[in-house]
């Protein structure tokens, strides 16, 4: 799988129409965090992030692990959309207008199982998800006049969820009375822990979930609920549930890999098989040991690919550093030396 790719902010392209495996509305902290694990694990993924911010109105951040000394809110915003960019993500400042289900006057009745986004690329028709994933297209139109396709919609907009109405699911919605006025809320029951909804392929992450109102449990909660997202994508492409819940994402030291690892791989796949009595014939264990294979490989680094990752990762950060704080702080070190 591949584990890290660039991607630029262009305007509108023709891939845009193509369609991606996942849309992650909202580009603040839980969708960026999720968009960074889905693009890893090789999902095409874009983030549309335009209009009401949450992050926008904070003034600093005090209490986001890592920032001994707070981070101010538009570097942490740009570090963060770098990070889902260098991950893979398309990152487009776009607002997202209407999430709707995919018109089945093409063919394709928006109740029936569809084919996964891998079989529109010429997929197995038997790699059927399970009943209750993504299986309709949705299609999200733009501010900017982008029609996206997807069979999964990752909605991470904390304080706008009016786009979603033309899905028709009243069930997503309360209504609260304010000062003589009914206003419509998004129902954070609507979505259980994982960010999974009854709307099948469709996703929420941050506080519109109902987790803590801060910036580091938003991004945790993106994170896991990306993981959702990519359980249910392997899912769809034919995995077994246990290996597809047992995705991760780690480099490890190349000097810490066990020399019995391909073993190990092959009996994770006999039990994942296993447990869901799944055809556990030798063809599809040696397949399903292979892709696990070749996964874990990509995840082990030698110690001068970590050095290097090391010093891109410093440069990185100082892109991001104002270049006066910079130079003043060499200044006063030379002096002290
Ligand atoms: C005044 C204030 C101060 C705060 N201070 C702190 C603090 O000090 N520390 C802390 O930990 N937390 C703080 N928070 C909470 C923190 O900001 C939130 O928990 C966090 O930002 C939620 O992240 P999110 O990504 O879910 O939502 P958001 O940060 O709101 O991000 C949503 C993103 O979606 C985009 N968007 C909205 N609608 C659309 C649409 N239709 N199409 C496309 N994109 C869309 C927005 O532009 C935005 O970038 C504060 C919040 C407020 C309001």
């Amino acid at each position: 799988m591949p584990i890290e790719r660039t991607a630029s902010d262009p305007g509108i392209e023709s891939s845009d129409s193509d369609g991606y495996d996942a849309v992650i509305v909202g580009g603040g902290v839980s969708g960026p965090s999720a968009g960074i694990f889905t693009a890893r694990a090789g999902m095409s993924t874009c983030i549309l992030d335009r209009g009401p911010s949450s992050l926008a109105r904070c003034a600093y951040l005090a209490n986001y692990l890592g920032f001994p000394g707070g981070i101010d809110v538009s570097t942490f915003r740009a570090l963060c959309r770098a990070h889902a960019a260098t991950a893979g993500c398309r990152y487009l400042t776009d607002m997202v207008l209407e999430v709707r289900r995919k018109d089945p006057g093409d063919g394709r009745d928006s109740n029936a199982e569809e084919p996964s986004s891998d079989d529109s690329k010429g997929g197995d028709e038997d790699e059927v998800r399970a009943e209750g994933r993504a299986s309709g297209s949705f299609v999200v139109e733009s501010q900017d006049g982008r029609t996206i396709e997807t069979p999964r919609v990752l909605i991470a907009t904390k304080d706008d969820t009016s786009y979603l109405e033309a899905l028709g699911e009243g069930a997503m919605f309360t209504e609260a009375s304010h000062g003589g006025e009914t206003h419509r809320y998004f129902d954070p029951e609507y979505v259980d822990q994982e960010g999974r909804t009854p709307t099948a392929g469709l996703y929420v992450a941050g506080p519109l979930a109902g987790c803590p109102d801060q910036a580091i449990v938003s991004a945790g909660h993106g994170a896991r609920v990306g993981f959702a997202v990519i359980a249910d994508w392997l899912e769809d492409r034919g995995y077994p549930p246990a290996l597809a819940r047992g995705y991760w994402d780690w480099l490890s030291k190349e000097e810490s890999r066990d020399e019995n690892w391909k073993a190990h791989a092959r009996a994770f796949v006999e039990r994942a098989l296993d447990e869901n009595d799944e055809d556990a014939s030798e063809g599809r264990i040696e397949e399903l040991t292979a892709e696990l294979q070749a996964h874990t490989d990509a995840l082990f680094v030698r110690s001068e690919e970590v050095e290097r990752r090391r010093r891109e990762g410093h440069r990185r950060l100082l892109e991001h550093i104002d270049d006066r704080v910079i130079k003043a702080y060499l200044d006063e070190r030379e002096s002290d030396e």
